[in-house]
């Protein structure tokens, strides 16, 4: 037994509340059966150019599902869904731009202004008729955000039925980081923007986010193709066909349409960074072109799971997610143009992985059932998750929490957790137990203008009401010789979505280890608990989602 192990099992002996009548050293053999070499073996296979970025809907993530349901088998983990096998098979409406065909032009009754698809502006395949074109008056609506508990509402005193907004990415500042997480997702103001019965959505980015993501990072996505899931009732889900009249704007088309207007935009950016409101009509309307090509497809979520021990708790689910998927083959740099997405996700799907085999080993199983799921099209708008928590293998009210393991970066010993989402939840109670007893430190949210907690799949959990938390690699060192924060800050604005996010990465096996050994601990803590985690009293997701 290692020295890590033995403060382990002190630090859970105090602390765990689990009835245990096992030898208390039953979970060592977990996590000593967690090693930074197996999952770096993983990674090595979904990484692989032979996998050719794992792109939803093609046949290289078919590849990557044969072998995450290959692992299963090995593991001994049980299929869940219906037909015995570990393929969740949804069906997806893909939908492409055609990019010649995107056209977009303002008009104030007597000028016409073009503006240039690529420099002013971009956007994607629709979800309704294969040749659209729609005219319609653009409304500004701000951040075009409602939010009741802020007394903040965009809409107030404008008309948008029938009309495009014209809005700011993002959330006010001085909303609260997961509220303002909540109310930046481009698919909710989509999905409120639909509801007011408006025919368009234009985003203008924020100057926060022109500097976060520039420009020249959307391009490479121009023609890729978008996916939904079509519910039984052969819609697809959330495609808001009504929508039409859809595009985002960079610095250049936003200023041509903002002089047009005759309003000054770098005042209204300011006015709102500040959190006031103030919506208006711009005196302009729009039409806007376009040709999508558009098919069926099928993509899997793969899932088994780990049948609980405990008679009256086995019923329950605690759900690990990871996305399986990448963005597969678009135009990269110096000749590689694929997207290996080896820390997105490859080093997630690859400690799921590890977790699982290291919970299958245990001679007296979890209390609670363990369900693993290698979702799907995460990177087409969180899908694979989304289908699954709209049609879960077993009722949703079984389902008692989601941990979701997403990119996170193992280029150095990390010695810190970051658990977003957590709090608002008793499930921090186990994040807490799991990172004391492997000596991590636990970091709140250091950069909430990314909005993580909703751009991951945990948060199609959440909408369910299913407590959850994105649980991720921090940036502090365990070597000081070693920058962690600069390291992360590299990978994040070089790698990140790109070709050279790829086996050549550097990586730590003690990190990716320690990483790996605190998630499973979080995992079993919650398997093992007598209560099932629940919201926070008065919780901003709680109230609004719980069942
Ligand atoms: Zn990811």
């Amino acid at each position: 037994m290692n020295k890590t192990t033995m403060t382990l099992l002190l630090a859970l002996a105090a602390c765990s509340p689990a009835v245990d009548d096992a030898p208390t050293d039953r979970r060592s053999v977990a996590v000593d059966s967690v090693t930074g070499g197996e999952i770096r073996a993983h990674m090595q296979v979904l990484a692989d150019d032979v996998m050719q970025g794992r792109e939803a809907g093609t046949d290289d993530y078919v590849k990557a599902a044969d072998y995450v349901a290959a692992q299963y088998r090995a593991i001994g983990l049980l299929p869940l869904v219906k037909n015995g096998s570990y393929l969740q098979s949804i069906e997806f409406f893909e939908t492409s731009l055609d990019p010649d065909s995107a056209r977009l032009t303002l008009s104030d009754g007597n000028t016409h202004i073009e503006l240039t698809f690529r420099d002013d502006f971009i956007r994607g395949g629709g979800y309704g008729d294969a040749d659209e074109e729609i005219t319609a008056p653009l409304v500004f609506v701000g951040h075009g955000i409602t939010a009741p508990e802020y007394e903040h509402d965009d809409f107030a005193g404008v008309d948008v039925v029938g009309k495009i907004l014209v809005q700011l990415s993002g959330a006010p500042p001085h909303f609260a980081t997961d509220q303002r997480a909540y109310y930046s997702s481009g698919r909710g103001k989509a999905a409120h923007a639909a509801e007011l019965g408006a025919v368009g959505v234009i985003t203008l980015r924020t100057p926060v986010d022109q500097a976060r993501r520039p420009w020249a990072r959307y391009l490479p996505g121009i023609g890729t193709a978008g996916l939904r899931w079509i519910g039984e009732d052969g819609v697809p889900y959330r495609g808001h066909p009504e929508l039409a009249g859809s595009a985002i704007l960079s610095e250049t088309g936003a200023d041509r349409m903002f002089a047009a207007a005759g309003e000054d935009l770098q005042q209204i950016f300011e006015k709102h960074a500040a959190g006031e409101t103030g919506s208006f009509d711009l005196g302009l309307s729009a039409t806007l072109s376009r040709t999508s090509i558009q098919r069926n497809v099928t993509s899997a979520n793969v899932v088994g799971f780990l049948r609980g021990s405990d008679p009256d708790l086995r019923n329950e689910f605690v759900v690990f997610t990871g996305h399986l998927d990448h963005i597969g083959i678009r135009e990269g740099e110096d000749g590689d143009d694929i997207h290996n997405g080896a820390y997105d996700n490859a080093a997630g799907i690859a400690t799921i992985l590890e977790i699982a085999q290291g919970l299958a080993v245990l001679e007296t199983a979890p209390r609670r059932s363990i369900i693993f799921a290698a979702v799907t099209a995460e990177e087409k708008g969180l899908q694979g998750s989304s289908y699954f928590a709209r049609n879960p293998p077993v009722p949703i009210g079984q389902l008692v929490a989601n941990i979701n393991i997403d990119m996170p970066y193992l280029g150095f010993p990390v010695a810190d957790i970051e658990a977003f989402g957590a709090e608002h939840s008793t499930l921090l109670e186990s994040v807490e137990l799991a990172t004391n007893a492997t000596g991590m430190q636990l970091t709140p949210d250091p950069m909430p203008e990314e909005v993580r907690f909703v751009r991951s799949d945990q948060f199609s959990f959440v909408q369910e009401g299913v407590p959850a938390l994105a649980f991720k690699a921090g940036s502090k060192s365990s070597d000081p010789a070693i920058d962690g924060k600069a390291m992360l800050a590299d990978f994040l604005k070089n790698h990140y979505h790109r070709p050279s996010d790829d086996l050549g990465l550097p990586y730590s096996s003690e990190g990716a280890e320690r990483f790996a050994r605190t998630a499973l601990l979080l995992g079993l803590s919650v398997a093992d608990r007598d209560d099932r985690p629940r919201w926070n009293d008065n919780d901003f997701f709680g109230d609004k989602f719980a069942r």
